[in-house]
């Protein structure tokens, strides 16, 4: 979701995927994005930033970029199907394990459109072992509460 409209407040709800929120600082434009790996993998954040590009005159240059919490690379198990989806440097093999760095996948796109280092926030705490503080679907299944992430412009 995207917006350039004042009285809009944009909301992402997450269990272990990642919120990824979107400001334009110059333009006044904000998006919220819902980033799991299917989204990640389809460059939902290249996506958004094209959007925002036609529809607000956005330049990455001008983003500020906030990315998490969601599940870790310390939890985040993935199979053969979804690890052929993203880069190696992007996994950690572990005792034949693949982990998936959700979080650093979605920064490196950011990166990748021009948004500066220095304006991308990745929260890199994990949904997965934090479970007083977050819901987690992997640990909590369809009982898994939602985290709410919210932007919009003062
Ligand atoms: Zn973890």
């Amino acid at each position: 979701m995207v917006t350039n409209q004042r009285e809009l407040t944009l909301e992402i709800r997450t269990a272990d995927c990642y919120p990824v929120l979107l400001a334009d600082t110059k333009n006044q434009a904000v998006a919220a994005i819902h980033a799991g790996w299917r989204g990640t993998a389809a460059g939902i954040v290249p996506t958004a930033v094209e959007k925002m590009a036609a529809l607000y005159g956005t330049h990455a240059g001008n983003l500020v970029v906030a990315i998490g919490p969601g599940i870790g690379p310390c939890c985040y198990e993935i199979g053969r199907e979804v690890a052929q989806q993203f880069a190696p440097m992007l996994m950690q093999n572990r005792h034949g394990k693949l982990y998936l760095d959700l979080a650093m996948a979605n920064r490196q796109q950011a990166l990748q459109l021009g948004v500066a280092e220095s304006q991308i926030e990745v929260n890199g705490v994990c949904t997965f072992c934090q479970a007083e503080q977050f819901y987690s679907f992997r640990r909590e299944k369809e009982q898994a509460g939602r985290m709410r992430s919210l932007i919009g412009i003062a």
